[in-house]
This record gives C-alpha cells, sequence and structure tokens, in this order.
C-alpha cells in the first residue's frame, strides 16, 4: 500500500496529529496532487479554534496548496500529469443555486472548501475537484507562491470591493496586506497601512513595501482614506476605520472571522460612507488575480515549516510572531 502523511485536526481546540494514510485515489472529475508547499492561513486558526460552523472532523486542514498533478480522474482534460496547480479555499459549488447562476459562485448555498469541509493541504497529497484548480505555470517559487492561493485570492478580491480607492488604507498588516500592498502600489495606489500599535517592525516592512505611511490601527492617517480593508480579527477596527475614511467612503472586512463589533455612532457612517464584507472568492477572482500578480512582480516573505511542525506555525501565527506568510512544505 502507497502512503501518505497528513498533520490531523481530531477534535476541535486539540493539536495536529501526524498520521499515515492510504493515498487517495482520484474520483471523476478530480485531480490528485503531491503537495510541494502549503500556506498557513488566519482561516486554519478560526477552523482549528472552533470558531467556524460545522468543520469536517476529523479534518486536514490547508487552503493555499501548490503541488504536482500525480494521478487524474476519470474526465478531467484540463491537466496533465506532473503539472503544476494550486488548490484555494473554493473547493467545489453547485453550480445551480440562484447565487451560482448570477456569478456570485462565491456565495453558493451548499459550498465545499478546502481544509474545512473537504481535507486540504497540511499534507504529502491530497484530492481536489480540478473545476476548482489553477493552473501555476513554471515560474516562482512553491512555497513563496502559496500564500497567493488564499491571502492573495482574497486580498485582491477585497481590493476590487472597495472600487477605485487613490487612498487605500489596509489594518492588519499581515499575508493578505503584504500581497494586496504590492498589487495597489503597483497600480499607482497609494497605501497607508495599520498595526498593532507599537509594532515597529510590520510598520517597516510595510513601508519597505511600499506604503506612503505606517502606523498603528488607533492613529489617524495623515489624510482622509478614499477606502480601507481590515484584514484583522478585531471589530473595534471597524468604527476606526469608518473614522480614517472620507465620505462616501467603503470600508472592507476581508476576513471569515471578528471579534464583535463595537457600538458607534450613526455619525460615523453617515455621508455614504459603507462597510461590507467579502466572503470567499470566485473563479474569476482568482483568474484575474493570478495573471496580474506576476507581472506586478509580487514577492512573498515566508517562514518555511517542515510539515510536522505545522502546529509551531499555527501556534507563530496565533501570537504574531510571523512576518508575512508561514508555509508549511512536506
Ligand atoms: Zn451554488
Ligand atoms: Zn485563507
Amino acid at each position: 500500500m502507497v502512503t501518505m502523511q497528513a498533520m490531523v485536526l481530531d477534535a476541535l481546540r486539540t493539536p495536529l496529529a501526524m498520521r499515515e494514510r492510504p493515498v487517495p485515489a482520484p474520483g471523476p472529475g478530480e485531480i490528485l496532487i503531491s503537495v510541494t508547499a502549503c500556506g498557513v492561513c488566519r482561516t486554519d486558526l478560526h477552523v482549528v479554534d472552533g470558531e467556524l460552523p460545522h468543520p469536517k472532523l476529523p479534518l486536514v486542514p490547508g487552503h493555499e496548496v501548490v503541488g504536482r498533478v500525480a494521478a487524474i480522474g476519470a474526465g478531467v482534460s484540463e491537466f496533465a500529469l506532473r503539472e503544476r496547480v494550486g488548490v484555494p479555499w473554493l473547493g467545489a459549488t453547485c453550480g445551480s443555486c440562484p447565487y451560482c447562476r448570477a456569478d456570485t459562485e462565491n456565495l453558493c448555498d451548499v459550498p465545499v472548501f478546502t481544509g474545512y469541509t473537504r481535507d486540504g493541504g497540511y499534507a504529502t497529497h491530497t484530492v481536489a475537484d480540478a473545476r476548482y484548480c489553477f493552473p501555476l505555470g513554471e515560474h516562482g517559487d512553491d512555497a513563496e507562491i502559496a500564500p497567493w492561493l488564499c491571502a492573495g485570492l482574497i486580498g485582491w478580491r477585497s481590493y476590487r470591493m472597495a472600487g477605485a480607492a487613490q487612498t487605500l488604507g489596509l489594518y492588519g498588516f499581515g499575508a493578505a496586506a503584504h500581497i494586496l500592498a504590492q498589487m495597489a502600489c503597483w497600480q499607482g495606489r497609494r497605501v497607508f497601512a495599520f498595526t498593532r500599535t507599537g509594532d515597529t517592525a510590520a510598520q517597516d516592512f510595510a513601508r519597505s513595501l511600499g506604503a506612503v505611511w505606517a502606523g498603528a490601527s488607533d492613529q489617524a492617517p495623515p489624510e482622509p482614506l478614499d477606502a480601507a480593508i481590515i484584514f484583522a480579527a478585531v471589530g473595534a477596527l471597524v468604527p476606526a476605520a469608518l473614522k480614517a475614511v472620507k465620505k462616501g467612503g467603503r470600508v472592507v472586512c476581508g476576513g471569515i472571522h471578528m471579534s464583535d463589533i463595537p457600538s458607534f455612532p450613526y455619525s460615523l457612517l453617515w455621508e455614504e460612507r459603507h462597510v461590507m464584507s467579502v466572503a470567499n472568492l470566485t473563479r474569476a477572482d482568482a483568474r484575474e488575480f493570478l495573471e496580474l500578480a506576476p507581472k506586478a512582480g509580487v514577492e512573498c516573505e515566508v517562514t518555511r515549516y517542515p510539515l510536522a511542525c505545522a502546529n509551531e506555525a499555527l501556534t507563530d501565527m496565533r501570537e504574531s510572531r510571523l512576518q508575512g506568510a508561514a508555509v508549511l512544505i512536506p
């Protein structure tokens, strides 16, 4: 029997355990992927910590998967053996609900999510629905591309929702913001980075990636912003960002989970300011981002961990000890 290794979550709020399993065979429409890198996303923390409802258990987390096609299921024609592919958070959609039919498959009524409701990439192998995987070409390092598959894609959807903002605030300067800052600067936008109070390392990091200003999230930016995107899971940032945007400005919440938003005076929302969330991604978002990111010369700062050290990677993320993104290498 050919076996694979996986880091498995057996029960919520417990450490992942390394397990040996038979390598699965891809079913119709699926591909088997030999994983070469898998990014660690904040959403993985929310899953492990039980902050998202009804995860598959036991579960292999991980939805920023880069690997090589190792076997092809019946009916798959879009990928070749050994081709480099990426697997994102959106694992499958139904194609027939009102949201799918309205080109908003990110809001599908019965979605499948990689590393949440189906097994993901904290493993040497994983199986994915080929229709939701993306060819990655041969340019770039696997570990440095892995964070594109969620931090990049969902950051990009958030950015599009923020509109044509010339002055853009990014609250929480982790994996998503460090990619998006590079894209936004490349497009001539002016980026203002907000971090935890006193996190001068993150502020220096933001400036090194092109931010025109970096400061603490309770500080006012030096000029009013057209829009702000909140990547940190902190509800108190919503009124803070509303305060920072000008009339008609948008505040986009890019995370899947956030602490409660404190009450705030209506005057912060008045004058046609908007607050909205961004959920998941569509394949169209992904194709657009994956085409533009290489042109923008996006480079990810990554910290590599052996697959067996997934728990350490999660802890480092929980304690904000990371600059950029954590990536597991099987
Ligand atoms: Zn649907
Ligand atoms: Zn993610």
